[in-house]
């Protein structure tokens, strides 16, 4: 059995700088903060736009930008929220043209999120003017009794002529997002939302597990017992949504996420890789130049940050070889593919601690892990406890 924890002994730690570096590509997110209303489930920064809101948010990215200095090229573009989509076609087009003007080549990869409401012919057109490439749609869930369960406000009908809109429009890629273990919701609706979603021949699929966060309208509901959870039935969708998907040709490249050969999320994969990103908006994240940090979640505490010239100063650490390395082993893990662990520590220039093997082996035994040489991966059985093997993986290396 190969061991990958001496394979470094010799290498010094080098500087944050150097480790990053070595960490190319560069993406940029963006978040935009806006939705017309909260999700029951939702736990995102986000706010209902007041009059004005959506010039100032502007004006504040175009100041970031600026702190920014982005001066070199950058690989994917990722616009997230809140509903980048609410914003009218004219905003869209100004926040495309302020990226445009920073960036010295346009993005491969350049992905919308829209909720299905906001789909409309023109804001399509402003995106594809501007280079968007790709078009992350929140369909959620194809039943009108758990779209109205997650305080969805489009009917199903919704999803169908929005991805009849995008595909006229002609993008590249459509990612289709979709939501399970939601309270009372039956294997078989489960199915037929894995069914309809591939009937309408997306290239991607996300499907996430209904998480329960707190101060959210879902968790008041949890906390009255008005809905439960239900961990044995997660276990069943999570091996339903593999079979399936893999069955109507999407092959799963993370615990969530299923693609066409090709069209895996080069942004995601940049951000599980440790690589670096810049995060422009209120809330968003960015791990670049040595630190790993976040802007203030509010509209106005973002923007008076910026006038005082700061940026990305929330929840600030340095970025250690030693935490870079972490990361890349627990997200690492979480694809299909696995991760090479004596690759990451000679990345780094880090040296595991022998309680890492030890830990790996035990998994190995309960037939939760599997290795090829230098690189490890989840069996079936593992990806449905990733969450706990990250955790405790965290804990050894931490
Ligand atoms: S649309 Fe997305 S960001 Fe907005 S409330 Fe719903 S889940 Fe949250």
């Amino acid at each position: 059995m190969t061991s990958f924890c001496t394979t470094t002994a010799a290498r010094p730690a080098p500087e944050p700088s150097v480790v990053l570096a070595d960490c190319r590509p560069l993406g940029i997110y963006v978040h935009v903060p806006f939705c017309s209303s909260t999700c029951d489930f939702c736990a995102f920064y986000q706010e209902t736009p007041a009059r004005g809101d959506f010039d100032r948010y502007l004006d504040g990215v175009e100041r970031e930008l600026e702190l920014a200095a982005i001066d070199e090229p950058v690989a994917t573009v990722f616009w997230g929220g809140g509903t980048p989509g609410l914003l009218p076609p004219s905003a869209l087009r100004r926040l495309g043209e302020l990226l445009r003007a920073r960036l010295p080549s346009p993005p491969a990869e350049w992905t919308v999120e829209m909720t299905p409401s906001s789909v409309k012919e023109e804001k399509l057109a402003a995106l594809r003017e501007i280079g968007v490439t790709r078009i992350s749609l929140g369909a959620q869930s194809f039943q009108p009794r758990l779209l109205e369960a997650l305080g969805r406000l489009h009917p199903r009908e919704r999803i169908f002529e929005a991805v009849d809109k995008i595909r006229r429009a002609g993008f590249a890629s459509l990612n289709l997002d979709l939501i399970f273990s939601i309270p009372g919701q039956s294997l078989d609706e489960w199915r037929a939302d894995l069914d309809e979603a591939t009937a309408l021949g997306p290239d991607h699929l996300s499907t996430y597990c209904l998480t329960f966060e707190e101060d959210t309208a879902l968790y008041v509901k949890l906390s009255q017992g008005r809905v439960s959870m239900d961990m044995e039935k997660e276990v069943s969708f999570l091996r339903e949504a593999e079979c399936r998907l893999a069955a109507a040709g999407y092959r799963q490249y993370e615990i969530s996420n299923y693609a066409r050969p090709g069209a895996e999320c080069a942004h995601n994969l940049n951000t599980w890789g440790m690589h670096r990103w810049i995060g422009i908006g209120p809330a968003a994240a960015s791990q670049d130049r040595g630190w790993r940090g976040a802007n203030p979640a509010g509209l106005d505490l973002w923007l008076d940050k910026l006038a005082a010239g700061e940026r990305a100063g929330e929840d600030r650490v340095l970025l250690t070889p030693d935490l870079l390395a972490a990361d890349s082993l627990v997200f690492g893990l979480r694809m299909n593919a696995g991760v090479e662990v004596g690759r990451v520590a000679a990345r780094f220039g880090v040296l595991f601690p022998d309680d890492l093997e030890r830990r790996l082996r035990e998994w190995e035994g309960d037939d939760l892990l599997e290795r090829d040489g230098d690189r490890i991966k989840l069996t079936a059985g593992g990806r449905l406890v990733a969450d706990r093997l990250g955790a405790e993986l965290l804990e050894i290396l931490g």
